[in-house]
Parts: structure tokens; sequence; C-alpha cells
């Protein structure tokens, strides 16, 4: 922590400005009862020279001895707290002024020690500020009964020689004033760093190491135990603590129920999804793929077949009098046929040959490298196959036949529109030539048919 940054100091600031304030009006009313009083003690030293001097002024007065009353009164002059001295006699014959005066315009005037005017040696703060006492002369002789009035005479000072004498005073205040200030001023940054910045500091050291992912209730080193304002601000954060966690623990509880939650349904939808797709891509009844999978796959190995520089060829089946075998046996019955037909195509086929159910009892076999020759070798020994194959259903024996299309394609050569077009054709053919058989696609003979474009 910077030490501008310290509460100490701040605090510090502060009730030093206050206390600064406090301890420079106590100083100053404190100075100017210390003038007062030094003024007032000034006074009566000055009234106490009368007894001294005040005889002797009388009589040299009263005598005309002007030699004695300058003695005098350059001794009075002389004294440490006059500045000057003026003798006024009622006949003005015995007149004298000497140092610094007030004329009768109360205005400062100065003279020297033979009572000339001249330039004031008096210099400095107050020096012209001058205040005097003034008592009565009188000449008490063997001859008068009462005190024959002389005149007055008035001894000066001024407050240049009070501050003087208060400067002391004052140098002693000042010097008091500032160890107390400096006393106070370190007592309090000491004790308000050691019982309030450090407790602080520490605490606020102790929540910045934290980890804000599993906070955990402080301790801090208090010289107090009892209750104070620090302890209360740590009891608190503590609390504060043990609620984020319990409140953090719940969140991921929380959590984990929503992610075991959102696992479970991504499961059921994945379930789902493979069941929609299940239906979508295989028939139900006979479990080849259907029309739309079929024409997906069937374009996927032709690709393949592209890509492999390999020929691919297509059988198209169409089970013979269909119609018939429902007509006598009943829907259910045609239903068997068409399963047990398929189950001799997926017996027949290899696992990457496609075999999809077109509609109702039509269907096609895609075998990707396997030439028109291939082809029709399978396509013959399906025929066999299904024309031995019987099915017996309430006592009755079924049989049943299908007609066979082939065709072939080199990569690139047709399109599976193209050569399922040409499959059919062949179909077309064989059913034309009395059903139960295998025939190939002839391009020249298609060409030839009347009607045809060649032809
Ligand atoms: P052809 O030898 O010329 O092919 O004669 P066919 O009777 O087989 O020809 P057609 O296309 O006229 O008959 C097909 C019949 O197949 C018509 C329809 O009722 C029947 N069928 C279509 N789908 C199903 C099915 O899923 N189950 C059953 N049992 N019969 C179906
Ligand atoms: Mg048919
Ligand atoms: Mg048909």
């Amino acid at each position: 922590m910077s030490f501008r940054h310290s509460i100490a100091l701040h605090l510090l600031a502060v009730i030093f400005g206050f206390y600064f304030l406090v301890a420079v009006i106590v100083t100053v009313v404190q100075l100017y009862k210390e003038y007062e009083n030094t003024k007032e003690s000034f006074y009566q030293e000055i009234q106490l020279l009368p007894t001294t001097f005040g005889q002797g002024i009388s009589d040299s007065v009263w005598t005309y001895n002007q030699e004695l009353l300058l003695s005098i009164l350059r001794g009075v002059y002389n004294s440490p707290i006059v500045v000057g001295i003026e003798v006024k006699s009622l006949d003005h014959k015995m007149d004298y002024k000497i140092g610094s005066i007030l004329d009768e315009h109360n205005q400062p005037v100065y003279f020297d020690t033979q009572g000339n005017p001249g330039k004031s040696i008096e210099t400095g703060l107050g020096a012209d500020a001058l205040f005097g006492y003034t008592f009565p002369i009188t000449y008490r002789g063997p001859a008068f009964k009462t005190p024959q009035p002389l005149g007055e005479v008035t001894i000066y000072s001024n407050e240049r020689l009070v501050f003087e004498r208060v400067k002391y005073g004052f140098f002693l205040i000042l010097i008091n004033s500032v160890i107390k200030t400096l006393a106070l001023w370190f007592i309090i940054f000491y004790f308000i760093k050691r019982y309030l910045g450090k407790p602080l500091n520490e605490f606020t050291s102790k929540i910045k190491q934290q980890d804000i992912n599993q906070p955990h209730p402080i301790t801090l080193d208090i010289p107090w135990s009892d209750s104070n304002e620090i302890l209360l601000l740590k009891d608190s954060y503590n609390q504060m603590i043990d609620s984020v966690n319990e409140y953090q623990a719940a969140l991921k509880n929380l959590n984990k129920q929503l992610d075991d939650k959102v696992k479970e349904r991504t499961h059921e939808l994945f379930a789902a999804k493979e069941a929609a797709e299940m239906l979508a891509y295989t028939d139900m009844l006979t479990g080849v793929k259907t029309r739309r999978a079929f024409f997906e796959l069937a374009e996927l190995q032709l690709k393949n077949g592209i890509r492999q520089q390999t020929v691919t060829s297509i059988i198209m089946i169409d089970i013979d009098h269909f119609k018939s075998i429902n007509d006598i046996f009943g829907h259910a019955t045609g239903d068997l046929v068409l399963q047990t037909f398929a189950k001799i195509l997926k017996n027949s086929c290899r696992a990457n040959d496609v075999i999809g159910r077109l509609g109702g009892e039509e269907f096609a076999i895609l075998l990707p490298q396997t030439g028109l020759e291939g082809a029709l070798h399978l396509a013959e020994k399906i025929r066999q196959s299904v024309a031995g194959e019987k099915i017996t259903q309430n006592q009755q024996t079924i049989h049943f036949t299908a007609s066979f299309g082939v065709t072939e394609t080199n990569p690139g050569q047709y399109t599976l529109e193209e050569i399922l077009g040409q499959a059919d054709q062949a179909l077309y053919t064989a059913k034309d030539q009395g059903r139960n058989r295998v025939t190939h696609y002839n391009a020249q003979a298609q060409a030839d048919k009347p009607g045809s474009s060649n032809s």
C-alpha cells in the first residue's frame, strides 16, 4: 500500500488540520493575554518610579536647579522600561523633555539627553506606540501647611519594549505548540496505522489472494478480540463467502443435473433420429432400401464408379401377375410374397450391392464394379430361385415368378435416370416376351423399334 493512499495519513491530515487551527487560535489568545499582562506590569513598574525620583524632581523644580533636574531625568531615562520623560512646571521655567514623548497633538517627538529636539533612536515594531504615566509634583516645606503644586511629570514607555519582553514567552509558547503537535501527529499516525491501516491492509491482501472459484473464510491478526468494526467487517465477509460457496455448490449440482438431462435428451433425440432415418430409408415391409434411399445410394455408387473407373450394372425386377396373387390369396399373402421375394434378393446379393423397392412389387438392384455379364448371371440366378420358391399358406401352395431387365454403364456414360430407364425398357421387353425371364438392354434393338426416334 503506497504511503499516499494510507488511511492513517488521510485521517492525520484532517485531524492535524483541525488541531493546527485550534492550536493557532489558542496561541493567539494566549499571546494577547501575555501581552496585556506584560503591559500591565510595565505600568506598575513605571508607577513605582515616582517613589524613587519624585522627591528629587520636586526639590530641583522648587529650587530652579536645572543641573540637578537634568541629571535626575537622565537617571529615570536610563531605566530599561523608560523611553522618555517630560516635566511640565506651572511657570514653564523648568520644562524639560528627554527621549521619546508625545506632543500636544499626541504625536511622538524626540529630544536628546540635553533636552534638545533630535532624531529618534527608538526603532522597530511598536517604537512609536508610546504610552505614559503622569503624576503631579508638589513641594512640601515647613513653611506650608498644604503641598504646593509645581506641575506634572509624564514618564513614557513604548510597545516595542513590551514586545521585547513578550518575545521570549512567545518563543516558549511556539516551541511548546510545535512539540505537542508533532508528538500528537506521530502518536496518531502510529496508532491509526497499527490498529486500522495494518489490519485493513492484511484484509485487502487476503481478499486479493482468494481463489474466485473456491473462496474460503479468512482470519485477521488483530490486537483486539472484542467486536470492533474491522472484525465485524471480516465476519460479514466470511458469511458472504459461505453463502457464495453454498450458492456455487447448488449451482454446480444444478449444472450437473442439467448436463445429465441434456445428455439423456440428446441420446433420446439421436435414437429418434435413427428411427426416423430407418423409417425413411428402410422399407418396413421388406427390409430393403426405400425408393428415396435407393436413389441416394445409387447416385453415390455411380460417382464411386466414375472415380474408380469401374463399370456398374442395374437390374430392374417386377413380380409377374402380382395383382392376381393379391386377388386370389389376399393382400396379406401378397405381402408375404413380397417379403419372401426380398429375402431371396438379399441372400443373392453382395454387401455393397444396393437393393431398393421402387414401388408396389417393383425392385431394383445396383451392382457396383459389375459388368453386364455378371449382372445377367445374378439376375438369372435370382429368377431361378424365385421360380423354385413355394409359399404354403392355408394349405395352399403359391408359386410366383418375376421378370428382369438388365443394363450396364461405363464410368460417366449414363446418368442414374438414364440407366434406370434402360433397365425399365429391358424389363418391359421381358414382360412382353412372356415374363419369368431375364432380358438385357439393347440400344440397337431399341433404335430399330417402330416409333423409336432412330427409326
Ligand atoms: P405384371 O405381370 O404385368 O406386372 O402384372 P401385375 O399384376 O404384377 O401388375 P400390376 O402393376 O398391375 O399390379 C401390381 C399390384 O401390386 C397392384 C397392387 O394392388 C399390388 N400392390 C402394390 N403394393 C402392394 C403391397 O404393398 N402389398 C400387396 N399385397 N400388394 C401390393
Ligand atoms: Mg407385376
Ligand atoms: Mg408392376
